[in-house]
């Protein structure tokens, strides 16, 4: 059975562990304490770290999660000098297997250069490229770029479900009504969003299906029509 817990960390940070006949993996490490404690919880071993890209928000708890667990670190082979020391470097269409379930690496470059995302048969791990209702910010990629990474994260089985790097689905959503505000699965869903936050539920993971049908990033006709939205909410 796969088991799949989201951890909460620093301000609106999310972590992942997925669980598989035995195995552990943790995707990203914003940090160690939150971690540790829901290792512990569940009795589990820490097998492997998988990181989606650099940032410190994403890898800066790992040299206290070293300090107590032994997992293989794994990330992006062409980012391996600005990450932390990898056991394993992957590339784009790489396998991997995380107890009985198999992975394949996705390059999604636009938030960073070489940022990936894992997808596993029914659960995608995008760190800051698709977020629910939104997108990371292009930072060092250009538009194109991001547009073609979230387009082949779009191609991926409409029930697979996303699990990204942020709690930032209410202010992402009050963007997307400027951009459809007649779209009605949008509606819809901020209502669930809105009534979630209230209860302090994470809205993360969000089905593709879901985002395909409410996310103006996913949504976009072409290149140049994300990059007018990208810019949009860089400036909401
Ligand atoms: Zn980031
Ligand atoms: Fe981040």
């Amino acid at each position: 059975m796969t088991e799949i817990l989201t951890i909460p960390c620093l301000a609106d940070n999310y972590a992942f562990l997925l669980h598989d006949n035995g195995t552990t993996a943790l995707i990203d490490a914003p940090e160690s304490a939150p971690v540790l404690a829901a290792l512990k919880a569940r009795g589990w071993n820490l097998d492997m770290v998988l990181l989606t890209h650099h940032h410190w928000d994403h890898v800066d708890g790992l040299p206290e999660l070293l300090a107590h667990t032994s997992p293989k670190i794994i990330g992006a082979a062409p980012d391996a000098h600005r990450l932390p020391k990898l056991d394993i470097a992957l590339n784009e269409g790489d396998e991997l297997a995380v107890g009985n379930l198999k992975g394949r690496v996705i390059d999604v470059s636009g938030h960073t250069i070489h940022h990936i995302a894992y997808a596993f048969p029914g659960a995608v791990f995008t760190g800051d490229s698709l977020m629910a209702l939104g997108c990371g910010r292009v930072f060092e990629g250009d538009m194109p770029m991001m547009y073609d990474s979230l387009q082949k994260l779009a191609t991926l089985p409409p029930d697979t479900m996303v699990y990204s790097g942020h709690e930032y689905t209410q202010a992402n959503g009050k963007f997307a009504q400027t951009i459809e505000p007649e779209n009605e699965a949008l509606q819809a869903r901020m209502a669930d969003v809105e009534r979630m936050r209230a209860a302090g539920v994470a809205t993360v993971p969000s089905l593709l299906a879901l985002e395909l049908a409410t996310n103006p990033f996913l949504r976009a006709r072409d290149a140049a029509a994300f990059a007018r939205i990208r810019r949009a909410k860089d400036n909401f």
